[in-house]
């Protein structure tokens, strides 16, 4: 090759870079946007434009990217006003939207030790890493780490008699009022800050994070969606937690929940990484960030020895991100069978991702949803002192109210008796065989759950469980109770909650049967298949099991035919009373979407 075609095809390449990235810009997929975090570490290094060019060629080449989080503070370090406005101007030249972060850590690496916020030093020294962060952005988010767990002499002291939980989030609530949002208005007052929020929330208050009053004065808040591994992870949030999580803060500030974040930490596989991203797009997230730019940015050693710029999460990411905006415009508003988590509650940790596991489509929601037709109540409920009196209502109404197995152990002697007499009598027993009505069915593990005494005839068994090797005793897994026009049912919980999973599919289908009424699709199939549904006749099902297998998709009956909005496949339903039954398989690791076809 000659010097002129070499340098004439550099100019080329030149043209079509520049020519891509800036189309790329802007709005780039229909439905969503797509946001990079980048941390301070790595703001830091911007400083050498090398840096800064090819982690972004890394990920452009995948990845339609609308907007670019540039960190400004964690663990003490505050980037320069000079890199910092080299960074902003390179990005906005490749026309992205930029926006601030910032972390709230003393030192990440030492059990993520946090701000002391009774210390006069580390108040002053947030104060000016707002400030600052606000001088130079219309636009600021904070990273997870917006709580404390200090418990040094000062806030031994400061806390006195109250309880860590009372004392963090009283002081978590002033402090974002007077060290985060009144400073940061005063230097820029068109700035909008977003608190963006981890994905621990039933332990939230215990840390200080206020999910009652910092979402009314924060412009929005956001949604950590990553939920690593189910398994090997100290958390052990279940897959569906990424979805419900987004519901639910979006129901505690409608409209006002920014996006979903996902990360590519804690993973065995990368197929993990792919499902979190798609479960945060299910739940109708407008943004998705990726965190971060070091985890995206993997550069290939080529043969030569030299770097070529790459991103596998990146390529990864644009693989989901393309499909998934082929059919989320045709997604509706999510809806779920209402789940009340009152403030500051906890209680059966985390059991709606569970829920959610076994093909109960959950909404959860902080305040009591009286319209509901039936209404799903966990132990978590019993935070609200009118709790007895709500559900007599809702049932005096004529409506259904589940309670667990949870909450009824907390609610013995605290008025629920007063509705229906039983008793959580705190044995503990062993199953693997059920039946109910047409229904007879063995797991293939012992299951221990808490025995449930009930009075002959005031309180009826619908699905039963055989508690002894000899079978001869037994304790309901789902009980109903009538009580003036409705009805009150408990649903047993197994006391390890995973071994929901290991209940029989005509167990499972019982309890969806009741559990998922009101709504126009259930599904009949085993464990770890959920249902995402839609107001406008259309649903995902997602098989999180480890083989093929077979689904009943089980609608109302004006629903006779289903399409498959990726591979246009039609399904032809077959009538069952007043349902109609559409029997599909589904591949471990993927989903179908769905739609009542004309
Ligand atoms: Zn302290």
């Amino acid at each position: 090759m000659n010097a002129s075609i070499a340098r004439w095809m550099v100019l080329v390449v030149m043209l079509l870079v520049t020519w891509s990235t800036g189309f790329a810009a802007g709005n780039n997929y229909k439905n969503f946007d797509v946001a990079v975090y980048c941390r301070v570490y790595e703001v830091r290094q911007m400083k050498d434009p090398a840096y800064l060019e090819n982690a972004w060629a890394a990920i452009s080449k995948h990845v339609k990217v609308d907007k670019i989080y540039l960190e400004t503070h964690r663990d003490t370090i505050v980037v320069d006003q000079e890199t910092l406005d080299q960074a902003k101007k390179f990005f906005e030249g490749k026309g992205l939207k930029v926006a601030g972060g910032i972390t709230a850590t003393i030192n990440e690496s030492n059990q993520f030790e946090t701000y002391c916020y009774s210390n006069p030093e580390h108040r002053r020294k947030l104060q000016e890493v707002v400030e600052f962060t606000a001088r130079n952005f219309d636009e600021i988010i904070l990273d997870d780490f917006f709580f404390t767990s200090c418990k040094c002499d000062l806030c031994i002291r400061a806390k006195g008699n109250r309880s860590w939980t009372e004392y963090r989030l009283g002081l978590m609530d002033e402090a974002g009022r007077s060290l985060v949002m009144k400073p940061a208005r005063a230097a820029n007052p068109n700035v909008k800050i977003t608190i963006k929020y981890p994905n621990w929330y039933d332990h939230f208050q215990n840390l200080g994070f206020n999910l009652e009053t910092e979402p009314k004065y924060f412009d929005k808040i956001y949604t950590g969606t990553e939920t690593r591994d189910p398994v090997y992870s100290n958390q052990h949030l279940q897959q569906y937690h990424g979805y419900s999580i987004f519901r639910y803060f979006e129901n505690v500030k409608p409209g006002g929940n920014g996006g979903g974040w996902v990360d590519s930490g804690g993973l065995r596989n990368l197929d993990r990484y792919a499902e979190q991203l798609w479960l945060t797009l299910f739940a109708k997230a407008p943004e998705i960030t990726l965190f971060d730019i070091r985890q995206l940015y993997q550069p290939i050693r080529q043969e030569d020895g030299s770097m070529a710029p790459e991103s596998e999460l990146a390529r990864l990411a644009g693989y989901v991100f393309q499909q998934v905006d082929g059919f989320a415009g045709r997604l509706g508003r999510p809806i779920g069978v209402k789940t009340y988590k009152p403030y500051h509650s906890s209680g059966e940790d985390f059991l709606a991702s569970y829920l959610g596991m076994i093909g109960i489509p959950m909404d959860i929601v902080p305040e009591f949803p009286a319209e509901a037709q039936t209404v799903l109540l966990t132990e978590a409920a019993k935070y609200d002192p009118t709790i007895v009196d709500r559900i007599k209502r809702q049932l005096q109404d004529g409506k259904h109210v589940v309670i667990t197995s949870g909450l009824l152990k907390a609610l013995q002697g605290k008025g629920i008796e007063d509705i229906v007499e039983l008793e959580y009598t705190g044995r503990t027993v062993s199953t693997r065989e059920f039946f109910g009505r047409g229904l007879s069915a063995r797991s293939e593990t012992d299951i221990l759950i808490p025995e449930i005494r009930y009075a002959t005839n005031d309180s009826w068994e619908v699905v039963s469980a055989l508690t002894s090797p000899s079978r001869t005793t037994g304790t309901p897994i789902l009980h109903s109770a009538r009580y003036s026009k409705g009805v009150l049912y408990v649903l047993t919980i197994p006391q390890a909650q995973g071994d929901l999973y290991s209940l029989p599919a005509d167990v499972l289908t019982a309890i969806r049967n009741v559990v998922g009424r009101d709504l126009y699709v259930r599904l009949e199939a085993p464990s770890q298949v959920s249902l995402f549904v839609y107001d406008n006749d259309t649903f995902i099902v997602e098989s999180f099991r480890e083989s093929t297998g077979t689904v009943r998709i089980v609608t109302d009956r004006r629903i006779a035919r289903l399409r498959d909005l990726v591979t246009g496949r039609e399904l032809t339903g077959q009538p069952r009373g007043d349902r109609m039954v559409f029997e599909t398989f589904v591949r471990p690791g993927s989903y179908s979407v769905l739609s009542a076809a004309q």
